[in-house]
């Protein structure tokens, strides 16, 4: 067995026994596998082992797999999880499934005027800034409803659910608190949004936590791939 394969076991066995640990069912939280910087011969090995969800960060990188794959891979699915400049909106509601940071309705606008009428609606997830953290992306959670509202309303989009990056800590309780408070915000706003059914949060070295506190989708890249270099 290569090291992707196994290493796509170990994260599904910590999944599976993160969702056992709190009463979830192991089936309710899904598996996002990060392949930025990565090349697409990895993607494959990952798709030919049943994973269909990827997660990519930089647009024109994402592009090119995506085309490379194209043939290869009926059924992948591609999300775009890492921060989306508005002159690169076209190629992005060309070419993915999901778009996880949207954080400002003048993005929103522009994929949902660009997403092609022959493809389903672009699904996306709002980005939040959890933490507050001065210079991070994400809608404030104060900010949160008024933008879901505005996105709910564009045709090109189907509002599916929030994502966050928790802040670098040690402090789990503190760490905790934050995804408790994301999860809350989720509850309220499915209630109002029919088609929001993904709360994306957890990674490679917080994804029991995140499990633990509601995630529905996990992004994991490290402990799937190795280690980046870049
Ligand atoms: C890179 C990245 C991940 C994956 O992080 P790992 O620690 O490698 O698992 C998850 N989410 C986002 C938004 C990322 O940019």
């Amino acid at each position: 067995m290569n090291t992707i394969l196994q290493q796509l076991h170990l994260v599904h066995d910590r999944i599976a026994a993160a969702a056992t640990d709190c009463d979830r069912h192991p089936n309710e939280v899904q598996l996002l596998a990060v392949s930025k910087t990565k090349p697409a011969a990895d993607v494959l090995t990952a798709y030919q082992a049943g994973q269909r969800q990827f997660g990519e960060n930089y647009v024109q990188e994402a592009i090119d797999k995506i085309q490379t794959l194209k043939a290869q891979c009926p059924g992948i699915c591609w999300h775009l999880i890492g921060p989306l400049q508005s002159n690169k909106t076209r190629q992005v509601a060309e070419a993915f499934d999901w778009v996880q940071s949207v954080d400002r309705l003048k993005i929103a606008e522009r994929l949902s005027a660009q997403r092609p009428g022959n493809m389903r609606p672009l699904n996306i997830c709002l980005q939040v800034n959890i933490s507050q953290e001065a210079n991070k992306s994400g809608v404030l959670p104060s900010e949160a409803d008024a933008l879901a509202a505005a996105i709910a309303a564009l045709p090109g989009l189907c509002l599916r659910g929030l994502m966050a990056i928790p802040e670098a800590t040690d402090n789990s309780d503190k760490l905790t608190t934050q995804l408790l408070e994301l999860q809350q915000l989720f509850d309220r706003m499915a209630e109002k949004y029919p088609d929001m059914d993904t709360l994306s949060m957890g990674m490679s070295n917080d994804l029991e936590l995140a499990v633990a506190c509601g995630s529905t989708l996990v992004r994991v890249g490290t402990a799937i791939f190795g280690s980046r270099n870049v």
